[in-house]
Parts: C-alpha cells; sequence; structure tokens
C-alpha cells in the first residue's frame, strides 16, 4: 500500500477544529474524520437504552451490542451509524455532547474505537480532528495541531452558532458546559485531553476562520507535499 498522509488537529471543545478541518480536507483532496462523532454515537446508543454515561457495568455490558461505522456521501460529509441507522443528525445536541465527554473517559470504549480510527488513516489521506489524535491514536501524524481559544471565546462562538441554526443558546450556560467538559477532557487518567510533544499550538483568540486555515496551510505546506 503506497504511503497515505496524516494531519491530526487536536484541542478543546468549540476551538474550531471541525470547521477548520472540513475545509483544509476539501482544499487538500484528504478525508475528514471527525472522531467526536464516533464517541458521541456511543453517548446515544447507550442513552437510547437508558444507560447512564457514568455506569461502567452498564457501559461494559451494552457496548459489544453496537456497530459504529462512518460512511461519507457523495458530498464528502460524514455520517454516524449506529447499528446500521444513520444517526449523523441526532448525535448533535448540548445533552449527547455532556454524556459523550462522560462516555469517553471508560477504557473499554476507547479500546474498542481505537482500531476503527487508525484503519482509516491507514487507508486514505485524513485529516483528523479529537482530542487524542496526535497522542494516541496516530502518534506518527505527519502533521499535528493543537487548535485551542479561551474558553469565553469558544463559548460566545458557540452561542452564536446555535442561534444562527434558530436553536435556543444561553452563554453562561454554554461558557459553563465548555468549562465542565474542558475539565472532563483533561483530567481523565485514559488518553485525556493533552498537546503532543511535536505539536504546534494555534491559539484562535483573535484570529477569523480565514487567518487560522491560512496559518494551518503554511504548516502543512512546510510537511507534506500537497
Ligand atoms: O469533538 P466533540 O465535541 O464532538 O467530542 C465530544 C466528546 O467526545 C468530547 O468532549 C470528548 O470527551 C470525546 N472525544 C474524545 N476523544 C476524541 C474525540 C472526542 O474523548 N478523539
Amino acid at each position: 500500500m503506497s504511503k497515505t498522509y496524516s494531519i491530526a488537529i487536536d484541542g478543546p471543545a468549540g476551538a474550531g477544529k471541525s470547521t477548520i478541518a472540513r475545509r483544509l480536507a476539501k482544499e487538500l483532496g484528504y478525508y475528514y474524520v471527525d472522531t467526536g462523532a464516533i464517541y458521541r454515537t456511543v453517548a446515544y446508543f447507550l442513552d437510547l437504552l437508558g444507560i447512564s454515561p457514568k455506569d461502567v457495568d452498564g457501559v461494559e455490558r451494552y457496548i459489544d451490542e453496537l456497530t459504529v461505522e462512518i460512511q461519507y456521501d457523495e458530498d464528502g460529509v460524514q455520517h454516524m451509524l449506529m447499528n446500521g441507522i444513520d444517526v449523523t443528525n441526532d448525535i448533535r445536541t448540548q445533552d449527547i455532547s455532556q454524556k459523550a465527554s462522560l462516555v469517553s473517559a471508560h477504557g473499554v470504549v476507547r479500546g474498542v474505537l481505537l482500531d476503527m480510527q487508525r484503519d482509516v488513516a491507514k487507508q486514505h489521506n485524513v485529516i483528523m480532528d479529537g482530542r487524542d489524535i496526535g497522542t494516541v491514536v496516530l502518534p506518527k501524524a505527519d502533521v499535528k495541531i493543537f487548535l485551542t481559544a479561551s474558553a469565553e471565546v469558544r463559548a460566545q462562538r458557540r452561542t452564536k452558532e446555535l442561534l444562527a441554526k434558530g436553536q435556543k443558546a444561553q452563554y453562561e450556560q454554554i461558557l459553563k458546559e465548555i468549562q465542565q467538559r474542558d475539565y472532563q477532557d483533561t483530567h481523565r487518567p485514559i488518553a485525556p485531553l493533552k498537546m503532543a510533544k511535536d505539536s504546534i499550538k494555534v491559539d484562535t483568540s483573535e484570529m477569523d476562520i480565514e487567518q487560522v486555515i491560512a496559518a494551518i496551510r503554511e504548516i502543512v505546506e512546510r510537511k507534506i507535499p500537497v
């Protein structure tokens, strides 16, 4: 098999990882893999069964009943299949964000999903975003970016985004949820959110999307042929 290239983008919730990764993937002709969506699918499945994301026994008992698949439509949009059912839109709620953060702390969940993520990167050029891509999933990624911004800026962006979609959004509440997720994601014992040693930090607090894209493209072009 010929060499595939991989770009890892890690960072906290709301840093703009998916927006940036999706755009860059399109520009470069790479697959975009949103790994958060995989954890969200697990959280959604357990939620339907009424299993609390903190229930270690419940999570361990039911995780084997779940098959998670990633599919791409003709526009390159990633769809998540939960036992064959497309749940792409159902997993995008604030409630599932919190539950995914709790579910993803279980070693058994991370173990089951690890090979699946690595397999995509073996077969395709990928831009993969998440929390542990540069540290655990693809430690040999060709480019590693740590995308971050202050919690306040991230909460402002999320609030605007939800309001633009016509959904309810309250800044203070969103800030609280972001801070809680940051805490959970950075303090879990297995694969916590942290910057890989060879990762390049991009703080987007004072940058707009075009500036971030340009900065990351420059980093990418220094490291891989595009
Ligand atoms: O990125 P997104 O907000 O969709 O991720 C949802 C949750 O999934 C995160 O809060 C995090 O706990 C978990 N996650 C993870 N590892 C990844 C991607 C996401 O633990 N690689």
